[in-house]
């Protein structure tokens, strides 16, 4: 059965490339119905918080990812690592080192001065008949993981394909530190031995990792899991992706008004394609996923194309979805939703709306205080003239039987015949005195919405 795992470190917000890394891991483990592990590794003391982990909790729970097991913390797992620690000293494939800082330092500076590879010279490693140098009072060893001297070690990544080192350009790696505390690529090769991972997924920045943990699980005799190693994403300046393209918290597109379903779409194509589809439902692309369509190079964050997909996805939602979603944010604006058909506003804005924010600020032309034009845009389209033809359009509008677009675009249309105008001479004025605004949607959908009442009110107080 497939195993997959999303392991992020919680030392901040969940970001775009975070969220994609698990996007991919938790769609390979659906796809072939297996199980999806989290496991939050918060080991660096220093930096890791709990308000981070919530904030993965959180981008997961709106991304709709829940995990089969876990959440899992590396840090109450110390008992585990500490007992496979001690085993592997005492089979031999892992040994303490009494050297300090200092001298491992001179070591690699030695190594450099002679155009090699800085490295540790492996004082403390343990041969067939060597003498090891006495211990030095009172220091506290770490542990080295006495890594093969010979030999390559590769596999054939999912992604990138085959990839091999020399070991011998691979240190014997620290595994525990002086306080007896486990190292990062120490935790992570027993959590992914303990927790039967078969498939592992994650950023290349892990590609220098990949050799040394595939070694530990070799001198584990654990059986090694498959590994696909993603390229990173760019901003659109074929940088990093990085706060300064805006927003890189998944949350803070929660809060800018993105549909979780068009963050996932959005999300799995980068870096991964279904021939030429762009929009896919979840379940098309838990179908549909391989990593073989996971592309080499690296993908480019696109602004425009995110807008391009929840535009897509606020367009095809009922207007009843919308309003719920939309009523909070009418709130935060000040505005109240509950005074108007905020379902029919939703129909008449969705077409044009990019993100669920938009929808709100539209929505309070509708709920929102009302302001009078300005005087400037009154003296330019509020001359006497189209004030007596927006007292006849009042006239009539009192009188209409009822009060629907139809009826009013049939008046509109009236009205310019009979006083031989133009659209724009009516319509921008009308726009004017109703809403105080010169551009809003259609006008006769706009007088629907806001009501008899309230239009007849404004037109009279011109
Ligand atoms: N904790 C690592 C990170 O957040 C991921 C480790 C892994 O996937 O092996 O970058």
């Amino acid at each position: 059965v497939v195993r997959t795992r999303f392991a992020p470190s919680p030392t901040g917000y969940l970001h775009l490339g975070g969220a994609r890394t698990a996007l991919f891991s938790w769609a390979f483990a659906r796809h072939h119905k297996g199980v999806f592990v989290l496991r939050i590794e918060d080991t660096d003391l220093e930096r890791s918080t709990p308000e981070a982990v919530q904030a993965i909790l959180d981008g997961m729970a709106w991304l709709d990812m829940q995990p089969d097991e876990g959440p899992f913390y590396q840090m109450q797992r110390m008992d585990r690592y500490r007992e496979v620690l001690a085993g592997m000293l005492a089979k031999g494939t892992a040994y303490y080192c009494y050297s300090s800082p200092q001298e491992v330092e001179a070591m690699r500076e030695k190594a450099r001065s002679q155009g090699l590879k800085p490295r540790y010279d492996g004082t403390w490693r343990p041969a067939p008949g060597k003498t090891l140098p006495p211990i030095p009072e009172g220091r506290k060893p770490v542990v080295r993981f006495k890594n093969p001297q010979d030999g390559a070690t590769g596999w054939d990544d999912l992604i990138k394909g085959p990839i091999s080192i020399d070991n011998t350009e691979l240190d014997d790696l620290i595994i525990a530190r002086p306080d007896g505390t486990p190292t990062y690529n120490f935790c992570v090769v027993v959590d992914d031995w303990d927790m039967n991972i078969t498939h592992v997924l994650r950023g290349d920045d892990h590609v220098n990792n990949t050799p040394r943990q595939i070694n530990i699980l070799r001198a584990l005799g654990a059986t090694l899991p498959q590994y696909g190693h993603l390229p990173m994403i760019l901003g659109p300046d074929g940088e990093k992706l990085s706060k300064r393209h805006g927003a890189v918290s998944v949350m803070d597109y929660d809060k800018e008004g993105y549909l979780p379903e068009a963050m996932i779409n959005y999300l799995a194509r980068l870096g991964w394609s279904h021939g030429n589809d762009e929009i896919f439902s979840r379940e098309q692309l838990v179908e549909w996923f391989d990593t073989r369509n996971l592309t080499k190079s690296a993908a480019q964050w696109d602004p425009k194309k995110l807008n391009w997909v929840n535009a897509h996805y606020i367009k095809q939602s009922a207007n009843s979805v919308l309003s719920a979603l939309v009523a909070p944010r009418i709130e935060k604006l000040g505005g109240n939703p509950a005074a108007i058909q905020l379902d029919d506003v939703m129909g008449l804005l969705k077409d044009r709306a990019e993100t669920l924010n938009q929808l709100a600020e539209g929505a309070m032309l509708f709920c929102g205080a009302y302001a009078r034009a300005s005087d400037e845009l009154a003296a330019e389209h509020l001359t006497p003239e189209t004030k007596a033809v927006l007292a006849d359009f009042a006239a009539h509008a009192q009188a209409l039987p009822e009060w629907t677009t139809e009826a009013l675009s049939a008046l509109i249309k009236d009205t310019l015949a009979r006083h031989n105008l133009k659209m724009a001479k009516l319509g921008i004025p009308l726009r004017l005195a109703v809403t105080g605004q010169k551009q809003t949607p259609a006008i006769d959908a706009v007088l629907t919405i806001l009501g008899r009442e309230l239009v007849l009110e404004r037109l009279a107080a011109l």
